[in-house]
């Protein structure tokens, strides 16, 4: 069964690389940050120079590794891919950086994990181009000045908010990325369908776009699964009654909820009467960690507007009860 599902995950992957845009006149929506990161580029570009420092935020999913590609691509640089949890020890970060090339970008997803001291090792690093290499131990441990080519940083996190100001301040560039549009979301999943070979019509579009949370990694995992199902149940072609007929099956509804979501709605509605209720019971109500309830459901059950968090608890909203078809209890209804 492991078997099966790393080979099927392996598979998921390459096809995942197979539909990122590769240069910025690819890149789908996000308009302003294509606007302003064209800009940055053109400039270093016509300098004959390395792009300044960039620093990416927002939620899994949205381009965020994708626009760094397209950044040394556009550079017509390398690019060399780690993340903030995989730099255990200023040492990790140190090798890192002294085998970069000139003009080479770096790209550190997750950048708010980072430890301490590699955090502080990066902070010269991008301002001075220069590391302090730590040979020895004890009292007799010296630092050894090195020299670093001009590299290009590119730091992603879920929120600019969770990196130290110090850190945050380095970045010549910061762009915001927001959830897609639904139309944005159909040009991705027509794109993506034409890059797979898969017929699709525009209400089928349509349909796995609004299931996708405004999310391109989400939108094409759901055409994956849907092109499946077209091609088991159906003649291989996706309308709307096949992709919508395809995800029921994997239980996304659609509004784009997941099990997961109605669980975590379904037991704040029919055990707890839509609270408030705490995040513990609740997850405990599900059978879930925590932190899956805080992290992974309630982000979007909160900006469906399907949930609220007060001091007092987890509170559903009137909109959680109709989605479900549930009637609240009088004393809620008003
Ligand atoms: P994470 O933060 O979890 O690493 P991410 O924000 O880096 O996620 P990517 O891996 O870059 O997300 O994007 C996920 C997938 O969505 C890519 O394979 C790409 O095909 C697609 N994608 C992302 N953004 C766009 C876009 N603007 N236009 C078309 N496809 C996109």
């Amino acid at each position: 069964e492991r078997l099966v599902e790393s080979v099927a995950d392996r598979e998921d992957q390459a096809v995942e690389a197979a539909l990122r845009p590769k240069d910025l006149g690819e890149f789908i929506g996000q308009e302003k940050v294509r606007e302003q990161l064209d800009l940055v580029l053109r400039a270093a570009r016509a300098r004959g120079a390395t792009a300044d420092h960039v620093l990416l935020s927002g939620a899994p999913g949205l381009g965020k590794t994708t626009l760094s590609m397209i950044i040394a691509a556009e550079m017509e640089a390398p690019i060399r891919i780690t993340s903030g949890p995989a730099i255990q020890h200023a040492g990790d970060l140190a090798a890192i950086l002294s085998s970069l090339q000139e003009g080479e970008v770096l790209f550190l997803d997750e950048i708010h994990r980072m430890s301490r001291p590699a955090e502080e090792m990066l902070y010269m690093a991008m301002e001075d181009f220069r590391v302090d290499v730590i040979v020895g131990k004890g009292p007799g441990a010296t630092a050894i000045p090195l020299e670093l080519p001009p590299f290009t940083l590119v730091g992603a996190t879920t929120r600019a908010g969770l990196l130290p100001p110090p850190l945050r301040d380095r970045f010549g560039f910061t762009a915001h990325m927001e959830f897609y549009e639904p139309g944005e979301l159909e040009r991705v999943v027509h794109r993506s369908a034409a890059l797979l070979d898969v017929e699709i019509d525009a209400a089928g579009a349509a349909e796995i776009a609004g299931r996708s949370r405004g999310t391109p990694r989400i939108a094409n995992r759901l055409l994956r699964r849907v092109r499946d199902y077209a091609q088991v149940k159906a003649d291989g072609r996706i309308t709307q009654d096949v992709a919508a007929a395809a995800l029921a099956v994997y239980e996304v509804d659609a509004r784009g909820l997941d099990r997961l979501d109605r669980a975590v709605l379904e037991a704040l509605l029919k055990l707890f009467g839509g609270g408030p209720v705490g995040l513990s019971t609740l997850a405990v109500a599900v059978g879930e960690e925590r932190e899956t309830v805080e992290e992974v459901a309630e982000p979007f059950l909160v900006r469906e507007g399907l949930l609220a968090r007060t001091p007092r608890g987890r509170v559903a909203t009137p909109a959680a009860w109709s989605h479900l078809g549930l009637t609240p209890p009088r004393s809620q209804a008003a």
